[in-house]
């Protein structure tokens, strides 16, 4: 949309509130809605699925982690590069709004031992249904079934099941998530568009994923499904402790997610990489070296291993298959391949099953107030934009904070255009 188009764009929707557009009804979209519904903004919510928040639903079937009761210094630190431009927003909102807010809407919260914050109801549907309550009480619109599909001259355009739909509106945000789970409603089928109207687009990449390892159909057969527990991996220079799970494919969960943008990114990059997991975190290498000497010559690989070290089954395996002479290792390098055990990583899973991504519109290309540099009128957030963070809550946390700052760069825009 150039400046001209914006200009006949406002004069086409001249009414007593402005009226503004929300394109995508996920966690941004919706905090954006209710922060511009409280300032007496007249806002529509177009989504293209038969309802809104779809992925916000799926979180819930996990428990749904809306945000980390870790001090706010260190929420800030989980967003890598990308934590200085979300300085402002998150700022904002802190973990604590993110419970004051889950609070204000009924939704009773309790902290896990990780420092991980859930609702006590363990779902998304119960605070999806009053926040809905809440934005139709604020007057806000809903309309689902509306396929953004971009400009037609000074307006957009949606697909609908009755046909083409024009809307005009002073200003638009875009929420439309980023790539992954494309069934819930977040295709990125958007890219061509924006890209075309000259925005940066950063490509999308599985974020928070598994990865595929080349098993043997032995080990897979054995071991899908198994989860490892009480295992620790190396994450930016801190040991993390946690577990996985053995698949079919490779390998998933909550300690591979942890530590998968670096190992996707060289992945990518350089075609190698590899998951290196402490199978026994607690004892040292020589510990475990001195406990595997003492044992019977005699004695099988097995259990001496399991005498030793108390690692069988999949830990058991998982030795045996990274390591296929393990068996005539001597106790230190045994030690060795059990404190730092290189599981080699063939590719990332696809994006359509990971939880996240990386990639999106890059942050040089909106301003401080979430405006797209190259349209203006139009506003970002959310996992569209080019930022990624582990699980932990983080995702949300920035999406409703995202959601509400580009709010207010709205609330400065519109205030601006209608001040005489
Ligand atoms: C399995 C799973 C579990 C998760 N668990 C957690 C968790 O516990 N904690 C956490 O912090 N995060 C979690 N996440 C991530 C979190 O759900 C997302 O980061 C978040 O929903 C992104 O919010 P968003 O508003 O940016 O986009 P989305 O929630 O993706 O919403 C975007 C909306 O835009 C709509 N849309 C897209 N394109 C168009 C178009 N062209 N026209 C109209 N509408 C369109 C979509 O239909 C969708 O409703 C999880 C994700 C998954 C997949």
């Amino acid at each position: 949309m150039t400046e001209a188009d914006r200009q006949a764009l406002m004069g086409s929707a001249r009414h007593s509130a402005p009226q503004v557009a929300i394109v995508g009804g996920g966690p941004a979209g919706l905090m954006a809605a209710e922060m511009l519904g409280r300032a007496g903004v007249c806002v529509t919510v177009y989504d293209a699925m038969p309802s809104v928040a779809r992925k916000l639903l799926l979180a819930g079937k996990s428990g749904l982690n809306i945000t980390h009761s870790e001090p706010h210094e260190r929420l800030r630190t989980r967003f890598g590069a990308a934590g200085d431009f979300l300085r402002d927003a998150l700022d904002a909102m802190t973990g604590r709004d993110v419970e004051a807010f889950a609070a204000g809407l009924g939704v009773e919260t309790f902290t896990g031992s990780s420092g991980r914050v859930f609702p006590v109801a363990m779902k998304a549907s119960p605070l999806l249904r009053a926040w809905l309550a809440r934005l139709a009480g604020l007057g806000v619109t809903v309309r689902t079934r509306h396929s953004w599909k971009g400009f037609d001259g000074q307006a957009l355009l949606f697909e609908t099941p009755d046909g083409p739909v024009h809307v005009a509106a002073d200003a638009v945000l875009l929420a439309l998530g980023g790539a992954s789970w494309p069934r819930l409603g977040s295709d990125a089928a958007w890219v061509p568009v924006l890209a075309e109207r000259g925005v940066t687009i950063a490509p999308f990449r599985p974020a928070n994923c598994g990865f595929d390892v080349c098993w043997s159909a032995l080990f897979a057969e054995r071991f899908a499904g198994a989860p490892v527990k009480s295992v620790a991996t190396g994450i930016d220079g801190r040991v993390v402790k946690g577990e996985f799970v053995v698949t079919r494919h490779g390998i998933e969960g909550s300690l591979v997610y942890a530590g998968c943008a670096p190992l996707r990114d060289r992945l990518l990059e350089t075609g190698q990489a590899a998951f290196i997991v402490d199978l026994a975190p607690d004892r040292t290498v020589e510990a475990l070296s001195a406990s595997l000497h003492r044992q019977a010559p005699k004695l099988s690989f097995s259990n001496r291993l399991r005498r030793a070290t108390g690692l069988d089954g999949v830990k058991a395996g998982l030795l045996r298959e990274a390591v296929p002479d393990i068996a005539g290792r001597d106790a230190r390098a045994l030690a060795q391949c059990i404190k730092a055990l290189a599981i080699p990583l063939a590719s990332p899973r696809p994006i359509a099953e990971a939880i996240s991504s990386a990639g999106g519109i890059r942050l040089d290309a909106i301003g401080a107030d979430y405006q797209l540099k190259v349209l203006p009128g139009v506003f970002a957030a959310g996992e569209m934009l080019d930022w990624e963070a582990p699980t932990g809550g983080y995702l949300l946390t920035a999406c409703l904070a995202t959601g509400a700052q580009a709010a207010r760069g709205m609330l400065a825009f519109l205030g601006e255009k209608t001040s005489p």
